[in-house]
C-alpha cells in the first residue's frame, strides 16, 4: 500500500448521490448505478494496482466501500469511500467483507508507508499490532500474494551489491507492480 490522491469527483457519482434518498436499498441502488467513471478514475489514480495489495488490476475489478454502505445510505455513493480493489474469491475486497474496524487503513486518507515490512520471499509483516491486524483482515499475507510478491521480487538480494550499475538501474525503475515492498527492499539493499 502507498499514499494515493483521490481524483475529482466523476459527474455521474454527485448525480447518482443526488438522486438517492433511501427509499430503495442500498445494494438496489449500488447495482443499477453506471459504475464505469469511478472506475476508470480510480484504476488512474491507483496506475492500474489494487490499492490495497498492489497487483496489476485485470479487467474485472471491484470497487470496495471502505466503510460498508449497510452502515449508513450515504456512504454508497460517498466518493471519499470508494477504493479500487483486486477481483477474486480471495481479493481484498472480500476479505475486508461486511466489515469495518477503526485500525484500517484507507490509503486515500492515511499515508501507510512505514506501516508494512516487506521481504523478497514475498512475505509481510505489520510494524505495529495494529497493522498485523489489517495484513490479517486484508488477506495481505494469503499464499496467492506472497507466492505474487516472490515470483516479481525474489531477485532482489544482496548479491546486487556486486554490480553497482545494475543496482542503480533497478533502484531508478519504476517497477509496474508491488511498488511499495520493491521500493522498499532496494532501498534496504543500498543501505538507505
Ligand atoms: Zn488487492
Amino acid at each position: 500500500m502507498h499514499k494515493l490522491e483521490r481524483p475529482t469527483q466523476p459527474n455521474e457519482l454527485i448525480d447518482a448521490k443526488q438522486a438517492y434518498t433511501g427509499s430503495i436499498s442500498q445494494d438496489e441502488a449500488w447495482r443499477s448505478f453506471k459504475k464505469d467513471s469511478v472506475r476508470e478514475s480510480l484504476k488512474n489514480a491507483q496506475d492500474g494496482l489494487c490499492a490495497y495489495c498492489e497487483i496489476k488490476l485485470s479487467q474485472d475489478t471491484r470497487i470496495d466501500h471502505f466503510k460498508p454502505k449497510k452502515l449508513d445510505y450515504r456512504l454508497t455513493f460517498d466518493w471519499d469511500n470508494l477504493v479500487l480493489s483486486c477481483d477474486g474469491i480471495d481479493s481484498c475486497d472480500n476479505k475486508k467483507g461486511g466489515e469495518f474496524e477503526e485500525y484500517w487503513i484507507n490509503p486515500y486518507i492515511t499515508d501507510p508507508a512505514s506501516m508494512f515490512k516487506f521481504y523478497s520471499d514475498g512475505q509481510i509483516e505489520g510494524a505495529t499490532q495494529e497493522a498485523q491486524k489489517v495484513i490479517e483482515d486484508f488477506g495481505l499475507d494469503s499464499p496467492r500474494l506472497i507466492m505474487k510478491r516472490k515470483g516479481m521480487l525474489s531477485f532482489l538480494t544482496e548479491e546486487l551489491l556486486d554490480d553497482i550499475d545494475t543496482l542503480e538501474y533497478y533502484k531508478n525503475m519504476d517497477y509496474p507492480m508491488f511498488p511499495t515492498a520493491y521500493k522498499q527492499i532496494i532501498d534496504k539493499i543500498s543501505g538507505e
